[in-house]
């Protein structure tokens, strides 16, 4: 096919893995991606899947997978913190942030535009209209939306299915230096650690430390406890200190005091002892809504759309990222092998649709035995 102009809203992974491997391709592209700082240093870890390690040797990243923090075995706890099973299940996790900024310094510096939020797209048979919070538009032969959860793209594909449909519970997380963690909770080093019954479910693992370290004592424990909250009550939970309602998460920092001692005192009384401990040395916990999204549609006339802006399925599937990785490799052998780019955007939807699908509807089950 000729060369594309194309122009990718969102400069996440999603977003990355695209514009990397459209320019690999000889395509003329830009990424603009609305944070003003960027996203380097936000991160935790991740698992590497097949996907995600089949793109990163596309663009020469590989070695990003092969370091990091090696979890031996699953344990469930009982109550009391004594253990109840052991799994042999040995899993690796990734830094994100040193997966990102790797992956960030194979895009053309000069094409990725930061502090640049999009707020409506307009589709076209010969191309698509991006329009910009400051007033000004491009047009493009194809916009890709690769704007996640709260996807302005995903409206121009689907008019009236743009709302993620919320799960029923949220994820409290926190991310604490390995060294922090009480001596009394060293049971949950090196192991990925479960507590589950009925009503409660929380986890825990260690990822790397902030730089990529993975060496013992510079590793970062990161717990999460899922738990309801009634549809009525969200707004609250999404509120943070200035009184700023946030669509689907309470970022780092957003916590008042009597909100962090109350969560304290119930995690003393909820959970295992060696979570509550580390649930007591986070000092700004966040909290981060579970939403379900399935786009009844993938791709429109001049616009495509992927990763999460396209399919949003719930975290215990641990599957965002390869998801999106899995959606730009095919949208790029669909747009080398077809013969326009109608036919392209076309054989792309029929390919990945019910993969995302698929994957939401997983994420779904799970959800269900899990709290
Ligand atoms: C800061 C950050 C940290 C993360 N950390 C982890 C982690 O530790 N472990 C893990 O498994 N997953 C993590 N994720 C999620 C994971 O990266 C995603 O599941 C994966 O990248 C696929 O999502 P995505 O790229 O489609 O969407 P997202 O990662 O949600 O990215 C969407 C991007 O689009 C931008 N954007 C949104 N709207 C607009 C707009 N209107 N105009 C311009 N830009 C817009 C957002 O700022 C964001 O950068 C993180 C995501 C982010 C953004």
């Amino acid at each position: 096919m000729k060369q594309l102009r194309i122009r990718i809203v969102g400069g996440s992974l999603a977003g990355l893995f695209a514009g990397i491997m459209l320019q690999q391709a000889g395509h003329d592209v830009c990424i603009y991606e609305r944070s003003k700082n960027g996203l380097a240093g936000r991160g935790a870890g991740l698992v590497g899947q097949s996907d995600l390690l089949h793109i990163l040797r596309l663009i020469g990243c590989e070695h990003v997978a092969r370091v990091g923090v090696v979890a031996t075995e699953r344990i469930y706890l009982n109550h009391d913190g004594s253990i109840a099973q052991t799994v042999n299940m040995p899993q690796t996790q990734i830094s994100w942030d040193v997966l990102f900024e790797t992956v960030e310094s194979r895009i053309a510096p000069e094409t990725y535009f930061l502090g640049r939020e999009v707020v409506d797209v307009r589709d076209g048979d010969s191309g698509a209209t991006l329009i910009f919070g400051d007033g000004t538009r491009e047009t493009a032969d194809l916009v890709i939306g690769a704007d996640g959860l709260g996807s302005v793209v995903r409206g121009a594909v689907n008019p009236k299915h743009t709302e993620n449909r919320y799960s029923g519970y949220v994820a409290w997380r926190g991310l604490i230096p390995e060294a922090s963690l009480p001596m009394a909770a060293a049971l949950l080093l090196d192991r990925f650690a479960f507590h589950v019954r009925p009503g409660v479910h929380s986890l825990g693992y260690l990822v790397p430390g902030s730089k990529g370290e993975i060496s013992r004592g510079s590793r970062r424990y990161n717990w999460v406890w899922y738990r309801k909250v009634a549809p009525s009550d969200l707004a609250f939970t999404f509120t943070d200190l200035d009184q700023r309602v946030h669509p689907f998460s309470l970022p780092r920092g957003g916590l008042s005091n009597d909100r962090l001692q109350a969560l304290r005192t119930d995690a003393a009384q909820t959970l295992p002892p060696q979570f509550a401990l580390a649930v007591a040395v986070e000092p700004s916990p966040s909290i981060q809504g579970i939403f379900d999204y399935e786009a009844p549609r993938m791709a429109g006339r001049s616009i495509v759309i992927i990763g999460d802006a396209a399919f949003v399925a719930r975290p215990h599937t641990a599957m965002g990222v390869s998801k999106a990785a899995g959606d730009v490799m095919a949208l790029i052998n669909c747009l080398a092998s077809a013969v326009d780019l109608h036919a392209a955007l076309q054989r792309f939807e029929v390919d990945r649709i019910s993969v995302g699908r698929e994957i939401v509807a997983y994420g779904r089950q799970l959800g269900t035995s899990a709290i």
